[in-house]
């Protein structure tokens, strides 16, 4: 039988191999020849150890023929982004600063990974310390996205959504902080989920604004997200913002979804659709609006009037946070040490100087900046104000919907290069940024190709906290109707 890897999903590959039709070394052999093929052009990874990969597939083999197969995901492909640590590989952030740096421990979620016996294979690229949303801000270079090799993946995971779409995998984890694992999935074309704040651990994540940060799955599918969901989620006490375990197994949530939406609540804030908002997006949400009509849903008109100023209080928040998480490389102790220095200050500076690339050191300046003297009030405590307003927002709106519908993103994956204007780019996560702000949970599920473009879209569906069960569900008979998923890039 021929497996065909541009439409296989987890829960295909999970069968196969437990059916004995596939070995892992098969199934991983399969990705690594596509990596070959088609890696040059997409450059979705930063590293890949093909001996690394087939020897834990082998061993995925050996206890499989033992019958000590550790889990549905025993032998199952799963990539990282470049800002998650794996014990013995380099942990970059996609930076000069921390080449050559190699993590001396396993984060959670890549711990939780190896005890169900997942084959870690590579390290996705990414922007810079997860700052950006095109991947152009990798100080290796930039991943284009796999439907138009033209146009940017999104990002910052966009290495990880760029290799799912492209089938060098058959699944990645990034990280959200402001969009970052939603926005490049729909571009993309494929699912990605923001987590609750605190339902994954961060142990193992390098942080960027920690109040934000979260682990998220990209995945082919809504079922596919539930199920690395489930294996990812769950109390850490390594992580001390980490809420306790669900009492619930999210895929069997999605196994059993009915065909309709009878009955569910789906608000539509009117902030979201007003201006700024690209043409063909309008359209697509429109339509999407219908489909959840159709399939039985009652569409609420809500609003989010404090959305307005998220962008502005995530930019002084996260930066703020981001320049004390930052002050960390110096050059000292691991990464990058600038040659150049003859004393130690000198030592710090040049290192950072040399090490950091342009927007990375832009944030740091801004961080800092909001967080002196004399400006904390006016800028870092009035963005927790707004942060609080936004919260309360969204609360509102929970009070008299299930669940939110928005685009993921304003227009399109654009060209590379496209967007220069620091200012403009912050707008491209404009959907996406409040769900941080409020620590709730949001999943971007493909919605439509356009055909003009042969790029896909995504929409947006935005739960309350811990209320992945509720996203998950509509997700999926989104999915399942939009008949989208099928669709792949033809590279
Ligand atoms: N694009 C946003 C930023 O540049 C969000 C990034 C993220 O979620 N990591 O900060």
């Amino acid at each position: 039988m021929m497996t065909d890897i541009k439409t296989i999903t987890i829960a295909k590959a999970s069968e196969l191999l437990e059916s004995g039709i596939l070995t892992s070394v098969e199934l991983c052999s399969l990705y690594l020849k596509r990596i070959e093929e088609i890696e040059e052009k997409v450059k979705a990874f930063v590293h890949i150890d093909k001996n690394k990969i087939l020897k834990q597939a082998e061993v995925s083999d050996v206890r499989r023929k033992n019958g000590t197969t550790l889990s549905s995901f025993d032998g199952i492909p799963v990539a990282v982004k470049d800002l998650i640590a794996v014990k013995g590989e380099q942990c970059t952030c996609g930076s000069k600063i921390l080449r050559g740096m190699t993590s001396p421990y396993d984060a959670t979620v890549v711990s939780k990974l190896r005890e169900k016996g997942a084959v870690l294979f590579g390290r996705n690229n990414m922007d810079e310390f997860a700052m950006g949303s095109t991947c152009e801000n990798s100080s290796y270079y930039p991943t284009k996205n796999p439907w138009d090799l033209e146009r940017v993946p999104g990002g910052s995971s966009g290495g990880s959504a760029a290799a799912v779409a492209s089938s060098e995998v058959l699944a990645s984890l990034g990280s959200d902080t402001g969009g970052s694992v939603r926005q490049p999935a729909a571009f993309c074309g494929v699912v990605g989920l923001k987590p609750t704040y605190g339902t994954v651990s961060r142990f193992g994540l390098v942080a960027y604004a920690s109040s934000l940060d979260q682990i998220g799955p990209i995945t082919k599918d809504v079922y596919d997200s539930a199920l690395l969901y489930d294996l990812i989620t769950g109390h850490d006490p390594k992580d001390s913002t980490s809420l306790s375990s669900p009492e619930l197994s999210y895929a069997n949530v999605v196994k059993n979804v009915s065909g309709n939406l009878k009955g569910l609540k789906v608000g539509i804030p009117k902030e979201y659709f007003g201006e700024g908002l690209s043409e063909v997006v309008r359209n697509d949400a429109t339509e999407a609006i219908a489909l959840l009509k159709d399939l039985g849903a009652d569409i609420v008109d809500i609003s989010l009037p404090y959305s307005k100023y998220a962008i502005s209080s995530y930019y002084i928040i996260a930066t703020a946070e981001a320049s004390a998480n930052l002050a960390r490389f110096d050059g000292i102790r691991y990464g990058f040490r600038s040659s150049e220095s003859s004393n130690l200050m000198d030592l710090y500076l040049n290192s950072r100087r040399e090490g950091f690339g342009t927007e990375v050191k832009r944030r740091i300046l801004l961080g800092t900046f909001v967080l002196s003297s004399g400006y904390y009030d006016a800028y870092y405590l009035k963005a927790q104000k707004i942060r609080t307003l936004i919260k309360e927002d969204f609360n509102k709106a929970f009070a008299v919907c299930d669940v939110i519908l928005s685009p993921a993103s304003p227009y399109p994956p654009f060209k590379v290069g496209e967007i220069t204007d620091p200012l403009q780019m912050y707008l491209a996560d404009i959907f996406t940024i409040s769900i941080n702000l409020a620590g709730i949970c949001a999943i971007s599920v493909p919605s439509s190709i356009i055909s003009s473009m042969n790029v896909p879209l995504g929409v947006q569906f935005i739960g309350p906290a811990r209320g992945e069960d509720v996203i998950l569900k509509t997700a999926k008979v989104f999915e399942d109707h939009r008949a989208v998923k099928n669709f792949v890039p033809n590279l």
